[in-house]
């Protein structure tokens, strides 16, 4: 069975950003398990995968664009560290959930001055090409409950 909209896909997989550091992968671990056709993984790669059978291989660089998207400044921004009351210490590297009007959005700290702490709400991919490498591991019809609420159930 080949990939097509509305199946259950597992794939073994190995992502590196442009400078081939490897930022994510299946290895070790059970492979990524998603309903094709449904946006449940990067635009780029649902492409790439369309039509492949069973065992086959892939390798395909993605864009930015059909990635986690262009590198936003203005999600970057200075907040007062008042704003960070009941955490102890801000440091660099944590993340925070912001309300912003578009919904909660994860934040990172990049810089930790004075009374001011930068986050940043990009994705930490965002901005970056992307390349996908690995195999079909398994394709299988989805269930009626499934493409009813547009994600893979638990099989067990
Ligand atoms: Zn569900």
């Amino acid at each position: 069975m080949n990939i097509a909209e509305q199946r259950v896909v597992s794939i073994h997989y190995e992502v590196k950003d442009e400078d081939g550091v490897v930022v994510d992968s299946s290895e070790g671990r059970e492979p990524l398990v998603y309903l094709h056709g449904h946006k449940n993984i990067i635009p780029g790669l649902e492409k790439a995968l369309d039509g492949l059978d069973v065992g086959e291989a892939f390798d395909v660089t993605v864009t930015p664009e059909e990635a986690y998207g262009d590198y936003q400044d203005g999600l970057v921004q200075s907040v007062p560290k008042d704003a960070f009351q009941g955490v102890e210490k801000v440091e660099e590297g944590m993340v925070f959930t912001a309300q912003t009007q578009g919904g909660p959005l994860q934040v990172t700290v990049t810089q930790v001055e004075d009374d001011t702490v930068t986050v940043d709400g990009n994705h930490p991919l965002a901005g970056k090409s992307l390349s996908f490498k690995g195999e079909v591991a398994e394709v299988r019809e989805a269930t009626a409950e499934e493409l009813e609420h547009g994600h893979v159930h638990d099989e067990s």
